[in-house]
């Protein structure tokens, strides 16, 4: 076990109502923070009220972006039990993040023992109306003040956490997307495969832009051909073609989806036809053409399954079956919620007891 000292904040906020908790707007009373230097490695375990972490102006987060983060959610079942969904491995693909930007990585098992550390002691921020979570977000960025281009030597793991509303008010609404064909977001052998703080900067001006077109996000294409389907915002997508339903392959130019993941495993275990290949533009048009694009999904932890509606380009918009909620969609969001509220068995070993 991690020693972890904690310090209890003397002024606890009002909690906010479920009905306006929207998305990351609000925090719980506690942090953890844990610091790094090359003598001590990872010291000094804190939880410690939320409040600015007191930065230097010159560190190097600030000027070269060496930073990472995470994202995952802990719920609250009908029986008032809390359950973090996988956790470890999100905090595995912390650590992955870290490496891949020559950061020191936090070890998953101190990761997952700070999460569940501070949840346990901000346990009455996790909401219990339905479709409401508690987000967590995990964060390693270096903190040395040194302009010098190189990986810095200080740095902060710090975990805040914010109680978030449910995704779909009204039961899963079918999105639009704009499929981005100029922008591009990660070319190979770059951050894609990482969750680096800096490849969301890489998205925020063609995201702004698809807003103004109507849409809720970006379709991400590779970045050599602008061809091959990646992402869609912050979510992997998943195309049903036929009975087939096929995602992109893992290639290191777009996030490891934990829900992806997810998705693909219990996909495999219904017998579905599941296939991880390049799915391009042309070949998405044509099966609309033809009448077999069935679905068209996002998936990711905010929303666990977003259904796409319509997907557009400059030259109009291809609407994905018959606009609704599709079969294969409605099932694995319920599936998925309803393992992780508890109302459905976890087969897989996903949830923690928190
Ligand atoms: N792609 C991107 C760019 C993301 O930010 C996310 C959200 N973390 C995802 C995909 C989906 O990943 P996950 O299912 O682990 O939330």
């Amino acid at each position: 076990m991690l020693p972890i000292e904690v310090q209890r904040s003397a002024t606890p906020k009002t909690r906010p109502a479920p009905e306006g908790l929207g998305f990351g707007k609000y925090f719980t009373d506690h942090m953890f923070r844990m610091d790094y230097s090359p003598e001590r490695g990872w010291h000094q375990a804190r939880i410690l009220p939320h409040g600015p972490l007191g930065l230097d102006p010159g560190a190097a987060v600030f000027h070269y972006a060496q930073a990472v983060f995470d994202g995952s959610k802990v719920f609250r079942g009908k029986d008032g039990q809390l359950r973090a969904f996988r956790v470890l491995d999100h905090s595995k693909r912390l650590a992955a993040s870290a490496e891949r930007l020559a950061m020191p990585p936090v070890p998953p098992e101190v990761a997952r023992e700070a999460i569940e550390a501070l949840v346990k002691v901000d346990a009455d921020w996790v909401p219990s109306a339905p479709g409401t979570s508690l987000y967590v977000r995990p964060v390693v960025m270096a903190s040395e003040a040194f302009l010098g281009v190189r990986p810095a030597d200080k740095y902060i793991f710090f975990i805040i956490l914010s109680p978030v509303g449910s995704y779909f008010s009204g039961g899963a609404e079918p999105v639009r997307i704009w499929v981005e064909q100029q922008h591009t977001r990660a070319a190979p052998g770059g951050l894609g495969g990482a969750k680096a703080a800096a490849n969301y900067a890489a998205g925020l001006q063609a995201s702004v832009e698809a807003k103004k077109r109507g849409y809720a996000q970006v379709l991400w294409l590779d970045a050599l051909e602008h061809r091959y389907i990646e992402e869609v915002g912050t979510m992997n997508l998943f195309v049903r073609i036929g009975d087939e339903l096929i995602t992109p392959p893992l290639d290191g130019t777009f996030l490891p989806g934990i829900t992806r993941e997810s998705v693909l495993t219990l996909l495999r275990d219904w017998g579905t036809k599941v296939s991880e290949r390049k799915l391009s533009i042309d070949e998405l048009r044509e099966a609309h053409k033809k009448g077999e694009l069935r679905e068209v999904f996002g998936t990711g932890t905010a929303a666990v399954i977003s259904p796409v509606g319509a997907l557009g380009f400059q030259e109009g918009q291809l609407v994905i079956g018959d606009g609704k909620v599709g079969e294969l969609s409605k099932r694995l969001y319920d599936t998925v919620t309803g393992i992780q509220y508890g109302t459905q068995p976890d087969r897989h070993g996903w949830m923690t007891l928190i």
